[in-house]
């Protein structure tokens, strides 16, 4: 056996097999594939075999694309037929709610190029009579995927790794991980059979990988536990039934009736699919439990669940309401098996926390469907250094050291129950909730606020009536203006004219300092390191030169510095700066790094009268002019006193307006708020949420992390120049520099609908129809009237003036490309003396 290689794949399902084929096609040589049992012995011999191209998500739905383009060439290559049979896919819908989350995800598939239809229920009776059609309102129908068999699809792809000179090894277990500094030393043992069970023989060895990729399905906490890190993968059950041969059907298919697509009634839970005759049903029922939290136990092989009928009887029930010939059709075969999950129900794909050259792809429930593609983007990530697209939303680092077992067990039970719920962008799921709460939560709560959920805080994301049911939030969704739009506007009208407060406490906050820290930050983001008592917005790159990270920096003395970065990617944010730090500190000296995000409560107070009411509660010999100009400028940071809580106060405002931000012990919140109440309610001041400042900041253009700003475009990409300092040299410049202008981010005022407002993830045309480009963010702007949107387009088009189309809700709608920071271009307001 090889015992030295260059990449090291444990675990032979679907996804492992499909990632040592990419590897070797990227050009990889010596790739090795490590499986304890047969191929596809895991989740993959049991999955139906579904690739549904559907997807909210611009990352997932091209990684569903890839796949499925893929499959289809794969016989061609291999010599090997997988059964993909391209039956097309219909989702259908009962309501106008889903049609209104069909149109949505229609903008979105136009973004990844993916051919959709929208049939009426009489063209769905034309074509398939079988299917009960009049109590829908219709359906979307992907005419380009189908099914394909899970276990021959794996094989096609280890026929063609081994094509390509991958080694795959089978009946290897491993057991041990460890780094030597320099490559992976990882223990095996061969596994062999006794009494039916799968059992480690004492033969073992150690291979020597210089980079080890994980994709170990149910197995993910062993693999967990044998790294030191944490990983919520976690399966659930999930059956499918198959019945006997429905004569109906059987007799429609002799008389030359096509194979029905793959059914999905999304509102009653369950998709269909036609198997020999008969039917397969495969529900997304409420109650089904997760397993293997601890660790798959050795006496699970390729083993079932039993059957839990129960369970599955509404849905089983909607089956024969919409397929009526299916009533008297007995079962013949049933699956319930462990269906990996997350908490938000994306795969773990990316390097692991901590560790080098270590690379997650876990927890995946639609493993069949993503194998493909994830196999491609991740081999673009460990060979060229990035993907073409931004693997953010499914990076490993999106869950922090908080995240416990029991939280991973409680939310992929609700992700499994939700597969088929209304997805509305607006959703808040509500799980494990409440679990991390700043100090002033009950506060808050008790003044109206709804909460949405980031990195597992608690963040008010509009206050509405004080004395609403606890399911107003809920309640209040839609692909449209969901009531909470009217409450979120009085929000960001009041930052406009009078003051907001916003609870900004998940923000990411590092220290970084010691004899290296103003060499290495200098050499680690783009901008110039401001001046003690200043601060400025810099970019950390990856090493393929586009945005890994956004930092306000406030420098607290000359080898002091504060990073301010987005709350939702703490854990991401702290290995990256970890990991550059490490290598870098022997070349620029001692560099000490502190996370200390739940030290610091943040509040923002931005808005006209944002300086009144802190002169109200400020101490000093002269409040008056304290935060004036003078003595507090724009883009600096002081300390000063908010009653009996010491502050440290930075004057900018993710808003657009005169504000600051006041970072204060965590311990000393509910005081600070206490104090700040009153004078805000003297001045006009207004609680404010999430989703309000989330508009504003678009009428400023600034971009934010996760929707801008991503590993998939540079800080010039993101039209950023004047954060970028050419004169220097940073990590990631000369790649910066090389990829020139592939697309532009732009901000485009839209005249839309009356009742509708873009969010963030819909397709922009040319006015020829042509496709040019896609909105990252969406929203509704005060101080214009109209919808606002900021997005990216080819560079020809980047310009003021230009005329779009934005696709909203199944219509086109003219959006003109504005000037950067459309309200207040000057700053005048944030400048304002007082
Ligand atoms: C009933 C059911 C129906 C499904 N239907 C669909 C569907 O229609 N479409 C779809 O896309 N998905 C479907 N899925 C999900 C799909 O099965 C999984 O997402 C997919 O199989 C995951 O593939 P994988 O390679 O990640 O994991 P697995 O197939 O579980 O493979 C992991 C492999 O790693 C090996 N391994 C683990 N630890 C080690 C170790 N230490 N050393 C060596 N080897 C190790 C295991 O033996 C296993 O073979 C379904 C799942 C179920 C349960």
């Amino acid at each position: 056996m090889k015992t030295h290689v260059r990449a090291l794949v444990v675990g032979g399902g679907a996804v492992g097999t499909s990632i040592a084929y990419h590897l070797a096609k990227a050009g990889w040589e010596d790739v090795m594939l490590l499986e304890r049992d047969e191929l596809t012995s895991g989740s993959t011999w049991h999955a139906a075999g579904l690739l549904p191209l559907f997807n909210m998500s611009f990352a997932t739905t091209h990684i569903h694309k890839y796949s499925v383009d893929f499959y289809k060439s794969l016989e061609a290559e291999t010599g090997l037929n997988a059964g993909f049979s391209i039956c097309g896919n219909l989702r259908m819908a009962q309501t106008q709610e889903r049609m209104d989350e069909y149109m949505l995800y229609s903008s979105v598939a136009e973004t990844a190029d993916v051919y959709h239809e929208f049939l009426t229920p009489n063209e769905i009776k034309e074509r398939w009579p079988l299917v009960r059609t009049d109590d829908l309102k219709g359906a979307l129908f992907h005419p380009q995927d189908g099914y394909i068999n899970p276990a021959d699809v794996t094989m096609a792809m280890a026929k063609g790794a081994r094509q390509r000179g991958v080694i795959i090894e089978r009946k290897w277990q491993v057991d041990g991980y460890k780094w030597t500094g320099d490559h992976w030393e990882v223990t095996v043992t061969k596994m062999g059979e006794r009494g039916g069970n799968l059992v480690a023989t004492e033969e073992t060895t150690v291979i020597h990988a210089d980079h080890v990729v994980t994709a170990t399905g149910n197995h993910a906490q062993r693999t967990a536990k044998l790294l030191g890190i944490k990983i919520p993968a976690i399966p659930v059950e999930h059956q499918f039934i198959v019945t006997e041969p429905d004569p109906a059907l059987v007799e429609y298919r002799a008389n030359g009736g096509a194979e029905h697509p793959v059914l999905r009634d999304a509102d009653a839970k369950w998709y269909v699919r036609e198997e020999r005759g008969g039917w397969i049903l495969g529900p997304y029922e409420r109650g089904a439990p997760a397993r293997f939290q601890y660790g798959v136990p050795d006496s699970f092989r390729a083993d079932l669940f039993p059957l839990d009928l129960e369970r599955i009887e509404e849905e089983y029930m909607a089956m024969i309401h919409r397929i009526p010939t299916s009533e008297t059709v007995g079962l013949k075969d049933d699956f319930n098996g462990p269906i990996c999950y997350t908490p938000d129900g994306n795969p773990l794909v990316g390097p692991a926390p901590g560790l080098r050259n270590m690379w997650l792809a876990e927890g995946f429930s639609f493993g069949i469907t993503a194998a493909g593609g994830t196999g491609y983007y991740l081999a673009q990530m460990m060979v060229n250094g990035e993907a073409e697209i931004d693997m953010a939303s499914l990076d490993p680092k999106r869950y922090g050291s908080w995240m416990t077992t029991d939280y991973a067990v409680k939310k992929n039970e609700e992700c499994y129950e939700h597969v088929f719920i209304l997805h509305h962008p607006d959703e808040e799921r509500e799980a494990a909730r409440p679990l991390r709460t700043s100090p002033v939560y009950d506060r808050q709560k008790k003044l109206g606020a709804q909460f949405g959920q980031v990195n597992g805080w608690e963040r008010p994301n509009y206050y509405g009536p004080v004395d609403a049911p606890s399911s107003f939030d809920h309640d209040s969704r839609s692909f449209r203006r969901g009531a909470w739009w009217e409450y979120a506007v009085a929000e960001a009208k009041a930052v406009r004219e009078t003051a907001g407060l916003i609870d900004a406490t998940a923000f990411t906050k590092h220290i970084v300092k010691g004899p290296g820290a103003t060499a290495f930050l200098d050499w680690f983001t783009t901008n110039k390191l401001p001046k003690v008592g200043r601060i400025n917005l810099t970019y950390a790159l990856t090493e393929a030169g586009t945005t890994r990270t956004e930092y306000t920096i406030v420098r607290l003395s000359e080898d002091e510095y504060y990073l301010v970065s987005a709350g939702a990617w703490t854990d991401y944010d702290a290995d990256y700066l970890k990991k550059c730090i490490e290598d870098k500190e022997a070349e620029f000296g001692r560099i000490e790094m502190q996370n200390v995000t739940t030290q610091w409560g943040v509040f923002a107070i931005a808005g006209p009268k944002s300086r009144d009411i802190l002169k109200e509660v400020i101490k000093d010999v002269d409040p008056e002019t304290a935060l004036s100009n003078k003595r507090f400028p724009w883009l600096s940071a002081r300390q000063i006193e908010l009653g009996m809580c010491p502050v440290n106060a930075i004057r900018v405002a993710y808003t657009g307006e005169l504000g600051w931000e006041l970072h204060h012990p965590i311990e000393m919140q509910n005081y600070l708020w206490d104090l700040l109440m009153p004078a805000m309610e003297k001045h006009g001041g207004k609680l404010v949420g999430a989703r309000a400042q989330n508009w504003l900041r678009q009428e400023k253009s600034y971009r934010a992390f996760g929707t801008e700003l991503g590993r998939d475009a540079t800080p010039i990409e993101a039209d950023l120049p004047r954060f970028v300092d050419l004169g220097k040299e940073f990590n990631g410049k000369a790649a910066m520099e090389k990829i020139g202008v592939r697309s532009k981010c732009v901000t485009l005022l839209i005249d839309g609908p009356a009742d509708a407002d873009p969010w963030g993830k819909e397709a922009l045309r040319d006015l020829d129809g042509n496709y040019a480009g896609r909105l990252t963010s969406g929203g509704y702007s005060v101080a214009f009237g109209k919808q606002i949107g900021m997005g990216y387009v080819k560079p020809a088009l980047a310009e003021i003036g230009t005329k779009l189309k934005v696709k909203i809700m199944g219509e086109l709608w003219d959006a003109t490309i504005v000037e950067d920071s459309p309200y207040d271009p000057t700053n005048a307001n944030i400048r304002i003396d007082g």
